[in-house]
């Protein structure tokens, strides 16, 4: 039996096993996966030991993904983007990972905005933290000429743009308004929006009739944002797609197989979610 897991700190809140399990069942592997609470200070040890607890590999998540960052002999791009990693495997003695947000984001926007690259020159992006580094790598790497970063804390949003000198412009929250009609694509990767937290309070007046509205925020599944997105015609994406999307390379490397992101799943897991 081939076994995975997830390791966070607390882990019991996370919704990977149910996308995992779902997998597992569709393709008939004799497999598991799991969740287990790693202590802060436990990762590199935890990682290291993946061999001998018969494990193939492992998702990570808060607040333990920048501390696999550091433990792994060799990491992808996206990893090194944002200097964190959320999917680990083992390659020999090796310890791989990769930050599958970004595939999963971009993945997420091909499927539900088909030729959206083509058609998108200004991007902007609402929030700079731990996502909004992945999404802005992903959105330089598919060679969108305008990223703008607008976040609260003014200083992250620079952080941001610091990494990528030609491509991006930091701008201050209060700037929103003025430049809200620039963009093509409008991304939120804060945290508002989200169940518990305040609204975003963002109106969307100025924003152009073909501009693509985006949510990564997927509880609930339909925010405010998209909503209200919706209501003026926009086209919109919304964040659950991100976060099947982001599963599957995991499940790749430790399964043998790549599973297909379908609606039945997508149906799962928002059933899960509206059960909150
Ligand atoms: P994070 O690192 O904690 O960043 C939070 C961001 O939200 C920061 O930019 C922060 O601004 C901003 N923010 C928080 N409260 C705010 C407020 N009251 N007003 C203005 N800005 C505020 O979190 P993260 O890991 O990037 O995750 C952000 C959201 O994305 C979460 O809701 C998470 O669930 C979701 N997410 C979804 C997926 C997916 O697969 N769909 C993947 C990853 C994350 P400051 O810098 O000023 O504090």
């Amino acid at each position: 039996m081939i076994r995975a897991c997830c390791i966070g700190w607390p882990v019991t809140h996370v919704r990977s096993p149910l996308i995992h399990g779902f997998w597992l069942k569709r393709y008939g592997i004799d497999g598991a996966y799991g969740r287990e609470a790693v202590e802060p200070g436990g990762v590199a040890d935890f990682l290291r030991s993946l061999g001998d607890r018969g494990l193939a590999g492992c998702n990570v998540t808060i607040p333990h993904k920048e501390a696999a960052f550091a433990a792994m002999d060799e990491v992808d791009p996206g990893a090194v983007a944002v200097g964190a990693v959320n999917t680990v495997w083992r390659d020999g003695g090796r310890l791989v990972g990769m930050n599958s947000d970004v595939v999963g984001f971009l993945k997420n926007l091909d499927h539900q905005a088909p030729g959206w690259d083509r058609e998108v020159g200004n991007a902007l992006v609402l929030g700079a933290g731990g996502a909004a580094r992945g999404i802005v790598h992903g959105l330089v790497s598919r060679g969108i000429p305008v990223v703008t970063v607008a976040n609260r804390s003014l200083s992250k949003a620079e952080a941001i743009a610091a990494g990528h000198p030609r491509a991006i412009r930091a701008v201050a929250w209060d700037d929103l308004p003025r430049l809200l009609g620039d963009a093509d694509l409008l991304v939120n990767t804060t945290s508002l929006g989200m169940v518990g937290q305040p609204r975003l309070d963002l109106p969307l007046d100025g924003l152009k009739p073909s501009a693509i509205v985006s949510d990564i925020v997927y509880v609930p599944l339909e925010t405010d944002l998209l909503v209200r997105a919706a209501a003026r015609g926009h086209r919109t994406v919304e964040g659950l797609g991100m976060l099947l999307h982001q599963a599957v390379p995991g499940f790749a490397r430790w399964f043998g197989i790549t599973p297909e992101v379908t609606a039945e799943l997508h149906a799962h897991l928002a059933a899960d979610i509206r059960g909150h």
